[in-house]
């Protein structure tokens, strides 16, 4: 695929032909610039100026059907009666934004006159516009002020890859190797309404397809990969070849190569694994799920096909950089210095690391396989967030956490995972309770690549509550508008 947004200026006949040739002049500037800021993740390209509901349509249609469009950046350069915007609108598919940009940044004071307030119209034709949008109940992004703004070019960008994500999301598909871990409830979730409200689709297999194409896979494949780990991490003696556990290497690369192998044949995008269903694996896939996560792949453990779908979306939108599946481990309850541990048996995407991770072999307390490698580090410091999703049983939730990725101040010398330590916002206790009160799961994505902004994206398309965590957030307004929520969705 290769993703572009299109633009369009709207605009009516009324202005005559010299009006409008400057409307598409204005607009291909616009566009053009957009793209030379590189500011934009993906390339805009100026496709019309619509003046007439027949053109309007005929161009969401078009819009709708290349496969390559994610959505569009529509700007109203003059006043665009929106009347004629309905069909089109009614049958638009893909995200849009209403860009809210007038050409000129500056009033000119001394010049201006009738004819240039003619011409520089988003002030009101941006409402006539954003009215009809509203009216027919249209989800979109509106991103307001000047096309050179750096923070209306960095909005434009969340945008794009919120829409990327979604593109994705369309196509996505998720393999299952076995089913959740038995009795959990949060994992569960209705796969049919998932793939209506998301399009992802989600398929289950016994874990011996796997094992069978692990076997199939070439051991130069396996041994190619051993070579790899051995350059990229710092491994552990016992690991390396000649070494007691040089074996677990190989048998975990043997697991990826394979595993690797079946999720490119069927055109996966995310996977799941249990450890309740490791017929013939002889450990559980630590260091494979770690490594294919951090080729983009989307994961969930214990059979969580949802979050595995999230932790993908997410990484479309971060360009796969500090994303990582992850759970709410421990908690540090030192008043004012509250903080949450995350981290997994095994499954923590090395995207996240802060430097270069250490590549070891322990015992697992769980699942009853032999010792599993894996790789073990602290994750990088800074802004990020914690997102879930769930099945509320009628519609889907998103619950969004604004937290602040720390470093711990002791080394966490005897932890055999890889972590990372955070500070909720706007504290450990009103976003713990906030979360259990949205009925957040323990599973998440985490990202140190997005804002919440691309989820608040993501959400719209999706046409799903999401529930946002900040520093803003006061319990009592929040358990309103959650009882609100339930009533509006
Ligand atoms: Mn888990």
């Amino acid at each position: 695929m290769n993703a572009t947004i299109w633009f369009a200026a709207g605009s009516q006949h009324l202005y005559g032909p010299q009006t409008l040739a400057q409307v598409e002049a204005d607009a291909k500037k616009i566009a053009q610039a957009l793209n030379d800021s590189g500011a934009i993740r993906l390339n805009i390209q100026y496709k019309a100026t619509l003046t007439c509901a027949d053109d309007i349509t005929a161009y969401m249609r078009k819009l709708n059907a290349d496969p390559d469009a994610v959505g569009t950046i529509l700007w109203m350069h003059t006043f665009s009666p929106a009347k004629m915007w309905i069909q089109g609108l009614k049958e638009l598919s893909k995200p849009f934004v209403h860009l809210h940009t007038q050409f000129n940044r500056d009033i000119p004071w001394s010049d201006i006159d009738m004819d240039y307030m003619n011409l520089h119209q988003s002030a009101h034709g941006g409402r006539e516009f954003g009215f009809i949008c509203t009216r027919l109940r249209k989800e979109r992004t509106v991103i307001a002020g000047h096309w050179q703004d750096t923070q209306v070019q960095k909005r434009l960008d969340t945008w794009a890859g919120a829409a990327l994500a979604w593109a994705d999301s369309r196509t996505g598909k998720v393999a299952r190797f076995g089913d959740n871990m038995r009795d959990v409830a949060v994992t569960e979730g209705d796969k049919v309404a998932a793939q209506e409200t998301f399009g992802y689709q989600v398929h289950g297999y016994g874990v011996g397809d796997l094992i069978d194409c692990i076997q199939k896979t070439p051991d130069r494949e396996a041994a190619a990969i051993v070579e790899e780990c051995l350059s990229a991490y710092d491994v552990t003696p016992e690991l390396l070849p000649g070494g007691a556990k040089h074996e677990i290497l190989k048998d975990s690369a043997k697991i990826e190569a394979g595993l690797a192998a079946f999720l490119k044949e069927g055109g996966f995008t995310a996977f799941t694994t249990t450890f309740e269903d490791l017929h013939g694996f002889r450990q559980l896939p630590g260091l494979a799920v770690q490594r294919l996560m951090e080729k983009g792949y989307g994961f969930g453990a214990e059979g969580d096909w949802k979050t595995a779908a999230l932790v993908r979306a997410v990484k479309v939108m971060a360009d796969n950089r500090g994303t990582s599946f992850m759970e709410d481990y421990t908690y540090h309850l030192e008043e004012g210095n509250m903080m949450v541990l995350g981290a997994h048996m095994l499954e923590v995407c090395p995207s996240i690391a802060a430097g270069k991770p250490r590549l070891e072999a322990f015992p697992l307390s769980i699942g009853g396989k032999g010792d599993p490698a894996r790789l073990i580090f602290t994750a990088a410091t800074g802004p990020a967030v914690n997102a879930s999703i769930i099945d509320l049983g009628d519609r889907f939730r998103m619950v969004v956490n604004t937290v602040t990725a720390v470093a711990p101040s002791q080394p966490l010398k005897k932890l055999p995972v890889a972590s990372v330590l955070w500070k909720p916002d706007p504290d450990l206790k009103t976003a713990a309770a906030g979360w259990i009160y949205a009925g957040g799961a323990h599973h998440s994505a985490f990202s140190t690549g997005i804002t919440y902004r691309e989820l608040d994206d993501f959400c719209s398309f999706a046409g799903i509550e999401m529930v946002l965590i900040d520093g803003h957030t006061d319990l009592f307004r929040l358990r309103q508008e959650l009882r609100v929520s339930d009533r509006a969705y």
